[in-house]
């Protein structure tokens, strides 16, 4: 890891008096972008620019993609068990370098570094699944299906793959996408999100240390423009995306459009019912953590707490004095629970979105509008934010906030709770708190949602299970990761063999292995 500055900003190296510059990684080195256009990288916490992003044109992703087109044949033509072996190699690396992959995330999209670490330790579990490769790509297998003649299917990797990928986690999805793609004989190139770019560099860097081949692993920092050439470009075969539900939708028809394979995670609205039965200072704990854990940018996120019956008198009042409590500060200080917010922009059209919450006439119970911390004037906070009476008639419900801003919806039954959730046009996650486990058997039938939970907040799946919503929240048939993962990575072939005429091989004396 010898080109990194200073935790988190790695790339090109500045000259004296200049900022420290994000570039690009292909073909196993750091490269400068050809473009001259560049973004600065800012520290959340105190609103201080800390480096700049190249922003990458046509021509940068035509490098990237070359170098892993040349480099997909012999890594294809890799047994599967030597792949794995470097993807052990990688685990172990990034496990070793945990902290300093969680120290770059929370320098540039401000969570609090206990869960920076929980995010590298999400991704160092698919990288696991990915090291059982061998086991995943075993096909099937149809003896004697006329005389003499056998058929089996065999899956083989796609090409080059690439992976284009939001702020809030810079290492968990990029690495619900590479470490699958690249295991099942792809190559791969990343496309990450300028607002914490640095980690992808990091990450690129491991992967080099452990000895993938140059080529394999690329990346290509930028925004649209470097998006709208990877779905173009004839030489991407698959395109992984997560991020808002708008551009999800545009790359999932644009790739489409250009022949490619798809998968776009987009928003999420997700809701946690209550009911009256649930243990509801257990439920409280769940909604203070997965409504501000990450200052509430999270995916998997609860912004609607759907509290049926007399739950609402129990919760309410507890909900907002926690709310109140909670510990906001700078993502590495150790006692902070609540970073800032990624972006001066975000933090912006935030708080726009509870201006209008109390013009629908929602009632704001906790006000997070105008929170600051001393000492961190300039850094991009707000305050958790909690709405009583929020109806589904109002945007507060409907839209996506992607912030610490909690909307309570109150029902009288669970019937009415399960309809208001089953009509929203999102389905990534929802929960259900209850002693009652019929009302759960129940829920997890009927509920129109891709990731469900059941006295669990956020029901991330397991890295062999697969993650994807449904609805608007995912474009494509696949989901990410897990055994559905193998299969968007992969594509099917089927073989009928006869041997009317077997050769006799002669005798062989050497045990075979991977080597051979
Ligand atoms: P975003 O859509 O703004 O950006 C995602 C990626 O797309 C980035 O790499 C960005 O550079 C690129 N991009 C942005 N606008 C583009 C455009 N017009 N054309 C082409 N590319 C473009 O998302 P974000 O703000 O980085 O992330 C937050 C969003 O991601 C939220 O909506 C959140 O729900 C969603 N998300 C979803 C999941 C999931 O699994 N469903 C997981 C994480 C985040």
């Amino acid at each position: 890891m010898n080109n990194v500055r200073e935790p988190g900003v790695t790339g090109a190296s500045a000259a004296a008096g200049q900022l420290p510059v994000v570039a690009n990684f292909i073909a196993g080195q750091v490269a400068a972008a050809s473009s001259p256009r560049r973004q600065p990288i800012t520290n959340p916490a105190t609103g201080e620019i800390r480096g700049e992003v190249v922003l990458s044109s046509a021509a940068d992703v035509d490098a990237a993609v070359a170098a892993a087109r040349d480099a997909f044949p012999a890594w294809a033509g890799m047994a599967p068990l030597r792949r794995a072996r470097l993807m052990n190699r990688l685990l172990a690396l990034v496990e070793q370098h945990k902290r300093e992959l969680a120290r770059a995330i929370t320098l540039e999209h401000g969570k609090v570094l206990s869960d920076a670490v929980g995010e590298v330790e999400r991704g160092i579990e698919i990288i696991e699944f990915a090291c059982g490769v061998p086991q995943l790509l075993k096909g099937d297998y149809t003896e004697q299906v006329a005389t003499g003649i056998d058929n089996w299917t065999m899956r083989q990797p796609l090409g080059v793959v690439a992976g284009i990928t939001p702020f809030n986690f810079p290492v968990m999805v990029p690495a619900w996408m590479f470490p699958v793609a690249l295991a099942t004989g792809n190559t791969f190139v990343l496309k990450p999100s300028p607002l914490d770019p640095s980690p992808s560099l990091l990450m690129a860097e491991l992967i080099r240390e452990a000895g993938f081949p140059d080529g394999v692993f690329n990346v290509v920092q930028g925004d649209k423009e470097a998006v709208d050439a990877l779905l173009v470009h004839p030489d991407v075969q698959a395109v992984s995306f997560v991020g808002s539900t708008a551009v999800a939708q545009s790359i999932y028809e644009t790739g489409a459009r250009h022949g490619k394979r798809v998968q776009a995670l987009g928003g999420a609205k997700n809701h946690l019912i209550v009911m009256p039965d649930a243990d509801i200072d257990k439920a409280v704990d769940a909604l203070i953590g997965a409504a501000f854990g990450s200052a509430g940018e999270r995916c998997m996120a609860i912004s609607v707490a759907v509290l049926v019956g007399d739950a609402a008198e129990q919760v309410m009042p507890r909900l907002e004095q926690r709310a109140r409590a909670l510990r906001i500060g700078p993502g590495l200080d150790d006692a902070s629970e609540m970073g800032p917010i990624v972006s001066a922009a975000a933090r912006q059209r935030i708080r726009a979105a509870i201006d209008a919450g109390v013009a629908a006439g929602a009632s704001l119970v906790v006000d997070g509008r105008t929170f600051t911390v001393p000492g961190h004037e300039a850094g991009f906070f707000l305050g958790a934010s909690v709405f009583d009476h929020v109806r589904a008639d109002m945007a507060l419900w409907r839209d996506e906030i992607f912030g610490p801003v909690l909307a309570c919806v109150r029902v009288d039954s669970f019937e009415q709770a399960l309809d208001l959730i089953n009509s929203h046009e999102y389905g990534n996650g929802v929960s259900l708190f209850t002693s009652d486990g019929g009302v759960a058997r129940e829920f997890a039938r009927r509920v129109q949602v891709g990731m469900v939970g059941v006295n669990v907040p956020i029901p991330v799946p397991m890295s062999w299970h697969g993650f994807g919503g449904w609805k608007r929240s995912l474009f494509g048939d696949m989901h990410a990761y897990g055994e559905e993962g193998v299969r968007f990575y992969t594509r099917q072939k089927s073989v009928m063999q006869r041997w009317p005429d077997s050769i006799r091989k002669g005798a062989e004396f050497a045990m075979p292995n991977a080597r051979g």
